[in-house]
């Protein structure tokens, strides 16, 4: 005869198959020698035996369970169904790993219009004792039988409308008597029959509810999403209730062995005498601090902190533990690992390394990359952001708390922040243009545009917080008004943006700055013994770049040269050369630019040292320079003293239809060699000019963009290489410099041993990669990918975490010839995947060279690729 019932002392925490997590979980807890209340767990063979014997409960389960109420009896010395003192059990699903779907908890089991009086008589509380019954018959009826819920609450919602009360808990013993009356005739009307009075009944259709539960669509859609068997089975957990609201004598709360938010190693918690594990979460009744518990019950105290700390070492992590105290006597309800945050997190895995507890490598592993967010930018005060609902969702495009008042303008978003003002800058999209105003704002939003959109990369940079691609929230520009969730919003009024998770909120929400501990230092430290990995950083300007080096990136993987070209002060000048009839005229323009470029690589040089800095020619479209108002364009006309109308039409003769595959990368060069041989002049002459300045070990990368054929690279390098030994030859001096491509056209991945012939490195550009591969444009996807992800179709972004199977195979063939071709071609990646830990991971098993993010995720990409080493082993 097989065993189908365990008690908790029978089991163990390798038995998780047969007992489900929470099962195995509960026995572990009880054979550490911990006062957890008795009970027993139904085994998952019982569940998938249910099924093979046609959903019916058979003799020999239902006996075992009635043995196991028994057991449950003796031990804590109470009856099932008795009118003094009845025995309650809770009833909870468990499988081996927790899904949707599955039987929420049933309490109070064993109650029936007898054990009221008992329990009412125990506690001393009539009141709570029938509040108890007609919850566990509500509770029983949905959950276990199917009745509709709402027919009972209806039923609560007369009783209180009669009883002219608001809150449940203000409603009598008397009024909860007709109420359990009331209840037993839905339950009759509905069924057919009476409510089981019968406790052993009411625990058989329990037990075979959760069994059922495990076969519910819900359930088995989360399985089959999450390719989970269906053979598993749920086990059932029956445990017998302790009762914190029984007297003075009596309590309850909850605890955590370190404190969550701090890491500070001392016990952190809150408790309440006579109460019931809701009312220390209710926030009725104010909860006292753990160590008060010392003075009303110094033997349940010290046996907590005890318990706390066995806990902490037999689970090596943080505890988040439950307990109730029934008449002096401590009982342990549950315990998992704690939430905590970003900074707890840190202090905590780097103390219980130091403690000798995990090891450096466990410790690594216990922080969550992303998390790292929440120490290096600002977060919303989580009190406020609970009373707070958002009024729209955009894609969290740069992290971080933003709060401010509403402008619609970068003018507009400048003045008044130079008048004082915290703004927010609220745009359809932006442009480069727009800079100034982003600049100054406090966090950006956009109605349109995805995670590569202007707005979200330009952010990133910045480390300013954004939510872009808000289809939530329609923005007028025209009338500056804002139209949200039936609101509308108009200029000055203030709003708050989470780009974490791309919510928005129509109000003023209070932020917290980061909070960088020493523990911090010690713990990248680790990552960065452990990594093999190296990161690198996508900085435009000096700026950036020392940023970029505060967060100890190895080099830069992506200076976007366009970035510098929206300066009020050479914008012209570029204007100039793309309106330019001529090659002369261009050349002109050209000339006045090489300079300012130069000038900013020089910045760029001296303060990455030897560091490695990649450098991309001109990559966007010609037409995004150029002005979109009238009255800018007559400006530009004027200084030109060219006609409005001709440049006008040389305007309109750029636009392109399809901006993005279209006149830009290197077809611009195709077209204007002179662009790319300025830029590439600029970066030498820089270099040479740093290494004059004493940076000996200045390393330049010249990286050609949007490369799908080798033909085109081979044309643009030769025009280039022939430029720098001009500059070689005029200057008396040489610098080490490589010129490599992006791989982010498919067809430059299909060709990548061909490529990698005149490439001497690759940087696989994923933004445009995976654009191209999917056929998604960067710029409009937000819009429609939200519905993929309610869907199920895709589980993650692909702009913000590699599609490993797609566009990930283009990487790793481009990767495979790249290398079969040249032994020591550098590997990298500058797209926005850079900084995204599964994908940092990824290229980790690539064998990439390096990762490239924005300053801010470089620590992210740091400790993920640490993880990525120790997952590996
Ligand atoms: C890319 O395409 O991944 C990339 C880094 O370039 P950009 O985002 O500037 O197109
Ligand atoms: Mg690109």
């Amino acid at each position: 005869m097989d065993k189908l019932v365990y008690g908790f002392q029978e089991g163990r925490k390798e038995q998780k198959a047969l007992l489900g997590g929470k099962g195995a979980n509960l026995a572990e807890m009880t054979s550490l020698g911990l006062p957890v209340p008795q009970g027993f767990t139904i085994t998952t063979q019982a569940c998938l035996e249910y099924y093979k014997k046609g959903e019916k409960l058979w003799d020999e389960l239902v006996s075992q369970i009635k043995d196991g109420v028994a057991v449950i009896e003796k031990q804590r010395g109470k009856k099932f169904g008795d009118v003094n003192d009845p025995l309650l059990v809770s009833v909870r699903s468990g499988a081996v790993v927790s899904m949707p779907g599955m039987m929420d908890t049933i309490l109070n089991l064993g109650l029936n219009d007898e054990a009221v009086e008992g329990l009412a008589r125990v506690t001393n509380n009539g009141r709570f004792a029938y509040d108890s019954y007609r919850r566990f018959i509500q509770m029983f009826s949905d959950v276990a039988i199917g009745i509709p819920k709402s027919l009972f609450e209806s039923k609560l919602e007369h009783m209180k409308e009669k009883s002219g009360v608001v809150l449940d808990k203000d409603l009598s013993e008397e009024q909860l008597r007709e109420l359990v009356k009331e209840y037993k005739v839905i339950y009759k009307e509905q069924k057919g029959e009476d409510f089981p009075m019968e406790p052993m009944t009411q625990l058989n259709l329990a037990v075979e509810a959760v069994f059922k539960s495990w076969n519910n669509e819900r359930a088995k859609l989360y399985r089959t999403l999450n390719g989970i068997s269906h053979d598993l089975g749920t086990a059932v957990n029956v445990q017998s209730m302790v009762f914190g609201n029984k007297g003075d004598e009596s309590g309850t709360g909850v605890a955590f062995s370190r404190n969550p938010a701090t890491g500070e190693n001392k016990v952190f918690g809150e408790f309440l005498m006579n109460a019931q594990g809701e009312d220390v979460v209710a926030g009725i009744r104010t909860p006292n601090p753990i160590e008060t518990l010392k003075d009303i019950s110094e033997s349940c105290y010290n046996e907590f902190m005890e318990t706390a700390k066995k806990l902490e070492k037999h689970y090596r992590d943080m505890q988040d533990i439950e307990f109730t105290i029934e008449d002096n006597k401590l009982y342990i309800l549950q315990t998992r690992n704690g939430k905590r945050t970003a900074l707890s997190a840190v202090v905590i895995a780097t103390e219980l390394y130091e403690e000798g507890m995990i090891t450096k490598e466990e410790a690594i592993l216990r922080v969550d990359p992303k998390q790292l967010d929440q120490l290096l930018h600002p977060v919303f005060d989580s009190k406020a952001l609970k009373n707070a609902a958002p009024i729209g969702r955009g894609l969290p495009a740069s992290p971080g708390a933003g709060m401010g008042q509403i402008y619609f303008t970068a003018d507009d978003a400048y003045n008044a922040n130079a008048a004082g003002q915290q703004v927010i800058l609220v745009r359809q999209e932006t442009s480069p243009e727009d800079l100034k105003g982003m600049n100054c704002a406090d966090g950006i939003l956009t109605s349109s545009g995805g995670m590569t959109s202007h707005a979200a990369v330009v952010a990133r940079g910045m480390g300013k917080c954004c939510v872009a691609g808000c289809s939530d929230v329609r923005i007028d520009e025209e009338s500056k008004t804002m139209t949200a969730a039936g609101k509308v919003y108009r200029e000055g009024d203030f709003i708050s943006l989470d780009g974490s998770t791309g919510l928005v909120y129509g109000e003023k929400i209070e932020k917290n700055e980061p909070q960088l501990s020493g523990k911090f230092k010690e713990f990248m430290d680790w990552a960065d013994e452990i990594r093999t990995l190296e990161v690198f950083a996508n900085a435009d300007t000096p700026h950036d770049a020392r940023v970029a080096i505060g967060f100890n990136a190895q080099g830069i993987g992506l200076c976007r040269t366009e970035h510098m070209f929206f300066e009020l002060d050479r914008i012209q000048a570029v204007r100039e050369m793309i309106l330019s009839n001529t090659l002369e005229e261009r050349e002109k323009a050209l000339a006045k630019l090489l300079p300012m470029q130069r000038g900013d690589f020089v910045g760029i040089f001296d303060a990455m040292e030897d560091r490695p800095v990649t450098i991309r020619l001109l990559d966007p479209p010609l037409h995004e320079f150029l002005p979109r108002e009238e009255s800018d364009i007559r400006v530009l006309a004027n200084e030109m003293k060219i006609p409005f109308e001709e440049v006008k039409a040389r305007i309109v003769s750029l636009e392109e239809f399809n901006p993005m595959l279209g006149h830009r990368g290197c077809r611009l060069a195709i077209t204007y060699p002179e662009i790319a041989k300025m830029q590439a002049r600029a970066i030498i002459e820089a270099a040479i000019e740093s290494k004059k300045n004493g940076n000996t070990g200045v390393y330049p990368e010249i990286m050609i963009p949007l490369v799908g054929h080798i033909n085109e690279l081979s044309y643009i390098k030769k025009h280039i290489s022939e430029e720098i030994e001009k500059v070689f030859a005029e200057k008396g001096e040489r610098v080490q410099f490589l010129i490599g491509t992006m791989i982010e056209v498919p067809r430059a991945a299909l060709t990548a041993g061909e490529i990698a012939k005149e490439a001497e490195f690759f940087s696989f550009g994923t933004n445009d990669l995976t654009q191209m591969t999917f056929g998604f444009s960067r710029d409009d996807s937000g819009k429609f990918l939200a519905d993929y992800s309610d869907k199920s179709i895709f589980d993650s972004d692909p702009f913000q975490s590699v599609d490993q199977t797609g566009v990930g195979r283009l990487m790793e063939l481009a990767v495979k010839e790249g290398r079969a071709v040249r032994s020591n071609l550098i590997l990298g990646i500058c797209g926005e995947h850079g900084g995204d830990p599964a994908s940092v991971e990824f290229c980790h098993k690539l064998g990439l060279n390096y990762v490239s993010c924005s300053p801010y995720r470089v620590p992210i990409a740091r400790l993920a690729a640490a993880q990525a080493v120790i997952k590996q082993k």
